[in-house]
């Protein structure tokens, strides 16, 4: 994008765009080339309140409140729509800003306008139940709406995150504040904006674009927010989670992962082949649930990482526009904190079996862009295997039984996701019951977005669960009636 073309975007607050303060904006970047995409407003505390106040005003509204579930269902069906006609333009922007390959962004966008499918027909099947108390007693069970709704966003899947928690929120008829991170606004702005369209009151979904440390922890401490979901990084979370407690507001936390790929020898090769690379090469390994973690038996460990190390140097680099297999890391920031694991592997002599280093990109000097890479034979307790790299980054550790297998898998302090690829399905179960972690695939990883099936970390990688009906509890209160008569 040429600098001609820059334009600086407002925050979009009580149905209107809120024009910046000139000197305070922030600037976002294309990973690909490090050139200027837009500027965004740093928001801050007052933002923050006039937002939370705009949502206050729409929920408690008659046209919401007194708006039937099925309309609320309608009105998300049309969402759907929306976002796929604007498929091409929300994919473009996300691939500018994110850095991922174009076609990785059209399947989010996709992912995007599914989740508003999924909870429009859920809308209205938001069900309560009738408790057996006794002669003369009628006691029933109603699930309300939570009220406002806060979501701090991560910059590595933005589009989808942001439509995964605002779907499931105006489903169960709350209001939305959102917070994009400052690196990734981009796709989220647009999504509200094509989503203007909408019958909905003002300030039912209203986005404040801004930094972490100043329109975050305003979101997240505010006393008028009744839920907060945040998807980031531990030490963040935790920062959330002391500020709800303030409050003694809920919490969400969808934070980071070390997930293993647990591989035996009677698994169907191609197909681990195929699911083992494509899990940590995905969005250059800037993915929770990137299988970042292959965990191999010992006897089959060297046939299976030399095809491994060969498909992954065919593959191509470059600008995520020009849809290559790989696009640049993030930032700076991200690459020299991947970079600072590649030089601990150096310094502690850790075999690099593929990449290890920057990858150099015709016209794009600027990109952040690494080769692809494999450190073989890597201790469990090592750093490069307990540590989320958040990079395309794969160690590899061997295990001789199932039991060391999970020993391993379950080494790390996350527990998001694993995979296990086996052909004897009486192992895959036994090792799925003894995995500590949210979700477990077995001969296939990941699920196109998994829309349906709860989604969230055991240990450090969180607690409460996105995606599917799972989710409707964090969005709902639960109020008991009963009546004597
Ligand atoms: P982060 O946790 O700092 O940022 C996530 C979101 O939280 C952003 O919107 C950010 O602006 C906001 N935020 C930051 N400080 C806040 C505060 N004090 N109060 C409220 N909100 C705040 O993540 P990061 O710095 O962008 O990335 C660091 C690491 O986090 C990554 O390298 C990766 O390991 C991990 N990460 C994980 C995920 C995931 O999907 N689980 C996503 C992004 C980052």
């Amino acid at each position: 994008m040429k600098t001609s073309d820059v334009q600086t975007i407002g925050s979009y607050i009580g149905g209107k765009w809120v024009v910046p303060n000139k000197e305070n904006l922030i600037e976002v970047k294309n990973p690909a080339d490090g050139s200027t995409l837009a500027y965004t407003p740093r928001g801050d505390k007052a933002e923050i309140d006039a937002a939370i106040s705009a949502a206050k005003t729409a929920f408690a509204s008659k046209e919401w409140k007194g708006m039937e579930p099925y309309t609320r269902g309608k009105i998300l069906f049309q969402a759907a729509g929306i976002i796929r006609d604007n498929k091409e333009e929300l994919a473009k922007l996300e691939t500018l800003n994110v850095g991922k390959p174009l076609s990785q962004a059209e399947t989010d966008v996709e992912i995007a306008a599914r989740y508003f499918e999924y909870y429009a027909g859920v809308a209205d099947k938001i069900m309560g139940e009738t408790i057996p108390i006794g002669p003369g007693v009628i006691d029933y069970v109603v699930r309300e709406p939570i009220g406002i709704v806060g979501h701090i966003i991560p910059w590595n899947y933005p589009i989808q995150i942001a439509a995964r928690s605002i779907a499931v929120s105006l489903a169960t008829g709350n209001a939305a504040v959102l917070k994009p991170a400052e690196d990734t606004p981009l796709s989220t702005l647009k999504l509200v904006e094509v989503l203007e369209a909408l019958p909905l009151p003002k300030g039912i979904i209203n986005v404040v674009t801004g930094y972490g440390y100043e329109a975050g922890s305003a979101l997240s401490s505010h006393p008028d927010v009744n839920h907060i979901t945040f998807t980031g990084s531990v030490e963040t979370g935790k920062r959330v989670m002391e500020a709800a407690a303030q409050n003694i507001v809920p919490v969400t936390l969808e934070l980071g992962g070390k997930s293993p790929n647990i591989v035996f020898s009677d698994c169907n090769e191609e197909n681990a082949l195929e699911w083992v690379l494509r899990s940590i090469v995905q969005n250059a390994g800037q993915t929770c649930s990137a299988g970042s973690r292959l965990v191999i038996e010992k006897s089959y460990k060297d046939q299976f990482v030399k095809k491994l190390t060969a498909a992954m140097e065919k593959l191509s680099i470059g600008p995520g526009i020009e849809n290559h297999d790989l696009g640049p890391v993030l930032s700076q920031k991200q690459f020299e904190r991947i970079s600072e694991f590649l030089q601990k592997a150096k310094d502690d002599g850790i075999t690099v079996a593929a990449g290890g280093e920057r990858a150099q990109v015709e016209n794009c000097e600027n990109g952040y862009y690494l080769k692809p890479t494999v450190f073989d034979d890597v201790p469990a307790d090592h750093l490069l295997a307990q540590e989320e790299i958040f990079g395309p980054v794969l160690t590899v550790t061997t295990f001789e039984t199932e039991e060391e297998a999970i020993s391993i898998a379950n080494g790390t302090p996350y527990g998001l996701v694993a995979g296990v690829w086996t052909e004897n399905a009486g192992r895959a179960h036994r090792i799925a019951n003894e995995l500590q972690c949210g979700q477990v695939f077995i001969n296939h990883y990941g699920a196109g977005g998994g829309i349906a099936m709860p989604f969230g970390g055991y240990k450090k990688s969180g607690f409460g669960r996105e995606k599917g009906l799972e989710a409707l509890k964090n969005y709902t209160q639960v109020k008991n009636v009963s009546l004597k008569y």
